[in-house]
């Protein structure tokens, strides 16, 4: 038998892995320059911390949890999203005493949805993303949308759209749903089964809902503005009028209800198109909520927040080139030439690593033609070339594999030179030429990239 992973997940390495660690460290970087801190919760929690944050109607809930009984015979779950997760954690640690409002997570990881595998769509897949709890404003709500949008300009995206709408408030959502209900009751026999049971449940999971008759149907539907509160309506363009004075571009999209119970308010969303046309969904996904934190026991917290697609980002990021600037070069290919000289050359390389620079050397004595081929391959910047003659003389040839230039340099004064050469190239990797500062210590994007 030939293993293959399971269908919808698959093995991430070399490139893609840098590539989803750029994307995260992006994330993580802007995060915390709007003060943000990690918060990890396990993989693994009660089924009903998902029941009750995601919500029973939702999708999630009803069909694509990976849910089982452990060996002490509790159903447990692994997580399709975070959010209910670190609502939990915020009470199990009653970290509402001990912190300030608003508190202000990020998190990345792994999350597990049992949906049909497609473009952009896994079975597990990496989530980056914010909560803020403990303050209701408006403020916030714009706060946390500027991030993601800020997150999505230094990663390179030109063209995002952003789409928003609003749910409105729990007393104009109650309306709302009675509404849809009665709407949809009459239509009910000509859709699909799903939607018998979303009418029960929530009827505004109908509007969601992808068969093409029931979307004929849904666009007859009662619109979600003509239900709104005037407070809510007013705090929608609150946040609006927020975003417009730092010259953010949205588009309100009344059809927008995202896929899970918990929103209200504001709701939003980013996408963004390929070259090539192609359309991997949702990049990212958040809005506010209520009562979320009071559903676990603490207080009756408002909150607001986002989830990214990591793998959705670097596969827009991938097909739009805006990798180009990620190498995962190795500093130096030290390459010793006998045996008489290896334990020599295994030592340099210890002593070059402890100078924080990246080497690698080879196990087997072979032809320099051959290790100039594995430098190649491993993308080296250097070739460190020793053997007996410049061991006894106490130097080394030094090559730069991009410039082609090879010169002998005094193993004494290695640390120099590479020094010195690294700092020559060293240029900021985060894509940002405007905000990149040479000399003041950092980029002020947050890249994280820092300049001597
Ligand atoms: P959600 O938690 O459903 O709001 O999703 C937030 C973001 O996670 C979405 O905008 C997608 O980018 C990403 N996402 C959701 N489901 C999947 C999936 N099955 N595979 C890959 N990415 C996903």
């Amino acid at each position: 038998m030939e293993f293959q992973p399971i269908k919808g997940t698959h093995d991430v390495f070399l490139k893609e892995m840098d590539e989803y660690h750029y994307v995260t460290a992006l994330f993580r970087a802007v995060s915390e320059l709007y003060g943000y801190r990690e918060i990890a919760t396990p993989t693994l929690e009660y089924t009903e911390v998902f029941s009750r944050g995601a919500g029973e109607s939702s999708d999630i809930v009803r069909k694509e949890m990976y849910t089982f009984l452990d060996k002490g015979n509790r159903s447990v779950t692994m997580r399709p999203e975070f959010t209910a997760g670190v609502m939990r954690a915020i009470v199990s640690n009653k970290l509402y005493a001990s912190m300030d409002a608003p508190l202000k997570f990020y998190y990345s990881g792994p999350a597990f949805r049992y949906e049909r595998p497609q473009l952009g769509r896994y079975r597990q897949f990496n989530q980056f993303g914010v909560e803020a709890v403990g303050t209701d404003s408006p403020y916030l709500d714009a706060e946390t949308i500027l991030l993601a949008v800020s997150a999505f300009s230094m990663l390179g995206f030109e063209d995002i759209s952003l789409k928003v709408n609003t749910l409105g408030d729990d007393a104009s959502r109650k309306k709302y749903r009675a509404a849809l209900k009665e709407y949809f009751a009459s239509h009910i026999d000509e859709m699909c089964e799903d939607c018998h049971a979303r009418l029960e449940l929530n009827p505004m999971r109908i509007l969601d809902c992808k068969v093409g008759k029931d979307q004929e149907i849904a666009s007859s539907a009662p619109k979600m503005k003509d239900y709104i509160s005037p407070e809510s309506d007013s705090r929608f363009y609150k946040t609006l009028s927020i975003l417009n004075k730092f010259g953010v571009k949205y588009e309100v999209d009344e059809s927008l209800v995202r896929g899970l119970d918990y929103y209200s308010e504001i709701v939003f969303e980013v996408h963004a198109k390929g070259k090539d046309g192609k359309d991997y969904g949702a990049l990212c996904g958040g809005g506010h909520y209520n009562g979320l934190v009071k559903e676990f026991g603490g207080p009756d917290y408002a909150g607001v927040g986002f989830a990214v697609g990591v793998e959705r980002i670097c596969s827009l990021m991938e097909e739009n080139g805006l990798f180009s600037d990620i190498d995962s070069e190795l500093d130096v290919y030290v390459m010793p030439i006998g045996e008489e000289v290896y334990e020599e050359a295994y030592s340099l390389a210890a002593n070059i690593r402890a100078l924080g620079y990246s080497v690698e050397t080879p196990f087997a004595n072979a032809k320099l033609s051959s290790y100039f081929k594995k430098a190649e391959r491993r993308n080296a910047h250097f070739a460190l070339i020793i053997g007996e003659d410049e061991l006894k003389r106490g130097v080394c040839q030094l090559k730069d594999l991009r410039k082609k230039e090879q010169r002998e340099v005094k193993i004494d004064e290695l640390e120099e030179t590479l020094d010195e050469a690294f700092g020559e190239e060293e240029s900021c990797s985060c894509q940002n030429e405007h905000e990149h500062e040479e000399g003041n210590g950092g980029c002020k994007c947050g890249c994280s990239h820092h300049h001597e």
